[in-house]
């Protein structure tokens, strides 16, 4: 007879415990209902990226000439503390170093942003692209093409993030 109460009072107890999770969860989800939405429709819908922002370093392409402004001067290819830089160039009939390919390998770097702070000619400029996700290491290894490409147009150099921030704040 006791054993039958003991565990009829610990399904009763059982049952109350459930009724209240149940009740917490509900609470906690009801005030969240009015609370300022933290989550955005991803990939629909992105967050706007803050000035300065350092995605994976790119090529953009003058929009007179269609190409880069790259000289194959190796600045960023020797700063660049991960190696990830490889330039091929020779020398043209002119004299001028003609670039004869540029790639960096997306797996090594690190977003230090140095090479763009070498380049002499801001031929090399950090995108906003973040989103590299690939099933290959080869698919990050970008050649000069993909860096026009990720790079887009040339626009004037954006403005340094203090400087952004500060005319935002005004
Ligand atoms: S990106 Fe700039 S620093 Fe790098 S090789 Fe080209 S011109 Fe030189
Ligand atoms: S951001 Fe840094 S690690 Fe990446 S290529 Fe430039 S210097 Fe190298």
């Amino acid at each position: 007879m006791r054993k039958v109460l003991r565990e009829i009072i610990a399904y009763i107890r059982e049952a109350v415990y459930t009724v209240y999770s149940i009740a917490k969860g509900l609470i906690v989800t009801f005030i969240n209902l009015f609370r300022k939405k933290v989550t955005l429709q991803y990939p629909e819908v992105r967050w706007e990226l803050p000035p300065g922002y350092r995605g994976i370093p790119c090529l953009p392409v003058d929009p007179e000439t269609g190409k880069d402004v790259c000289t194959g001067c190796m600045a960023c290819a020797r700063v660049c503390p991960s190696q990830c830089i490889s330039i091929e160039t020779h020398q043209g009939d002119d004299k001028k170093r003609v670039v004869d390919s540029f790639t960096l390998d997306g797996t090594l770097c690190m977003f230090c942003n140095l090479c763009t702070e070498a380049c002499v000619f801001d031929a090399i400029r950090m995108s906003n692209t973040y989103e590299l996700a690939c099933f290959s290491k080869e698919d990050v290894k970008f050649d000069r093409a993909k860096l026009n490409e990720i790079g887009g147009v040339r626009e004037p150099k954006p403005k340094e993030p203090e400087e952004a921030l500060e005319k935002e704040a005004a």
